[in-house]
């Protein structure tokens, strides 16, 4: 399922960034090749100009002139003289002649089509005694009909006796190509960049859906742990139930006790697996109060002394010897994880041993340790013995331990900002420590 999840992720991110990039392309590319254009008209139509001041001043138009002019531009130039064609070149591109004067045509065409008014307002103009007037127009010359073909331009130059035409065609072709070339180029980055991004974005959320997956495999596992450990006490209340059945008045209570005990257990496990439920559903209130942490440990030393006795361990407390300020904590929860501290310690220190439940008042630091001559933890277990449902193996057999005591103990103290840290106790045995700040 998350394999599908994640396909569909990462095709939506590259898909989606792709999108945003082909289209930023496709603008810069739409505003670069308008610009190329207009800089080539902007450029012709000076040229222009240029070419029609030159024409006026000069009374011969020399060959060495008019190519020193085309190569500068790369144009073509051609010039009627009175009418008569003075110079012809064969256009690049074309294989006939009639090719050429059929283009030429057409461009002249276009020409008396588009700036009629003004060759009549020069001509008038010629009428009132302006004998050497000079008229010239640019303008886009598409003679097949595709976009961009060729900037043409039109000089009329009349003397006292003679009219100079001239056509100069600028061929955009070489700008077709640069605009081919400069699109190749956006279309391998384009693709390239797609490739990254799809790259990208399958690392990227299979790293966003790492914490999902985790979350879902710790439920899994979780699961699978409660019913490992509600199997158990449910077929002993069943084996007692039916031994009950057939069994006289005196054996049939030891079964009843035992169902009871059973029941007790499944009902503490249901009230740990509840507790974390509601921690990771954020639904574990945690009140704050004024709390004062020497009454509180001098409370559950009176309370657990009796049960230490029980198993011949000695319980020791210690607490500073001038008053600690109070501590903004919830009494009742540290309370429970001092429980949960002292009940492992019980269960797990051999007859005989000790067990010191000590306060620190440091930096404005509480620490709350309780420290055994038990068993000891084994350094691989010392930070998964935090998790739910792990035990130790040594103590897996050991009944009513479930190990979820230390993970609720975690939750508690994370929920306070503290830490819960284990240490090896020198001698044998463990030191949990809790820091509140
Ligand atoms: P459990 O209910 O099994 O005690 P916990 O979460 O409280 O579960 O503890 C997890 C495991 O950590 C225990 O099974 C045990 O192996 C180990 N452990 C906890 N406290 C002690 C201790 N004081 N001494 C030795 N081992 C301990």
């Amino acid at each position: 399922m998350f394999q599908k999840v994640h396909l569909y992720l990462t095709a939506m991110c590259a898909g989606i960034t792709a999108a945003i990039m082909v289209v930023m392309s496709l603008c810069y590319l739409y505003i670069s090749e308008k610009g190329l254009y207009d800089n080539q008209y902007a450029s012709f139509q000076n040229d222009i100009n240029t070419i029609a001041t030159s024409l006026e001043q000069q009374s011969i138009i020399s060959m060495e002139w008019l190519s020193k002019m085309e190569s500068r531009g790369n144009y073509s130039f051609y010039v009627l003289d009175n009418g008569i064609p003075f110079l012809y070149n064969r256009l690049v591109g074309f294989s006939e002649m009639s090719d050429t004067k059929a283009l030429l045509d057409k461009c002249l065409e276009t020409y008396e089509d588009s700036f009629a008014y003004e060759i009549v307002s020069t001509e008038r103009d010629l009428n009132f005694g302006l004998y050497n007037t000079c008229f010239h127009a640019e303008f886009p010359f598409n003679p097949t009909g595709r976009k961009h073909e060729y900037y043409a331009s039109v000089i009329e130059l009349n003397r006292n006796d003679s009219s100079l035409q001239m056509v100069i065609l600028c061929a955009l072709d070489f700008l077709e190509e640069q605009i081919h070339r400069q699109r190749t180029r956006f279309l391998v980055i384009d693709i390239a960049a797609v490739l990254v991004l799809t790259l990208f974005s399958f690392f990227f959320t299979g790293r966003l859906l790492q914490p999902i997956i985790e979350n879902r495999r710790n439920q899994t596992a979780f699961i699978a742990a409660a019913s490992h450990e509600l199997r158990t006490p449910l077929s002993v209340i069943l084996s007692a139930a039916d031994c009950c059945r057939s069994a006289d008045t005196k054996k049939r209570e030891g079964f009843l006790d035992t169902i009871r005990q059973e029941g007790a257990l499944m009902s503490s496990l249901i009230n740990d697996m509840l507790t974390l439920s509601n921690s990771d559903n954020h639904n574990f209130p945690i009140r704050p109060k004024e709390a004062e942490l020497d009454t509180l440990l001098m409370n559950t030393y009176e309370a657990f002394e009796p049960l230490a006795r029980k198993h011949s361990l000695t319980l020791g407390i210690t607490l500073p010897e001038s008053t600690v300020p109070a501590c903004m904590a919830d009494a009742e929860r540290i309370s429970q994880v001092l429980s949960i501290l002292l009940h492992n310690a019980i269960s797990y220190t051999p007859s005989g041993g000790r067990i010191d439940l000590s306060l620190l008042y440091i930096k404005n630091r509480f620490s709350l340790i309780v420290a055994d001559t038990g068993i000891g933890i084994p350094d691989e277990d010392k930070k998964k013995i935090f998790d739910r449902f792990y035990r130790a193996e040594k103590s897996r057999s050991t009944k009513g331990h479930f190990g979820l005591g230390l993970s609720i103990a975690s939750e508690i103290v994370r929920l306070h900002h503290g830490t819960i840290t284990v240490t090896d106790r020198p001698g044998g045995g463990s030191i949990f420590t809790v820091m509140l700040p």
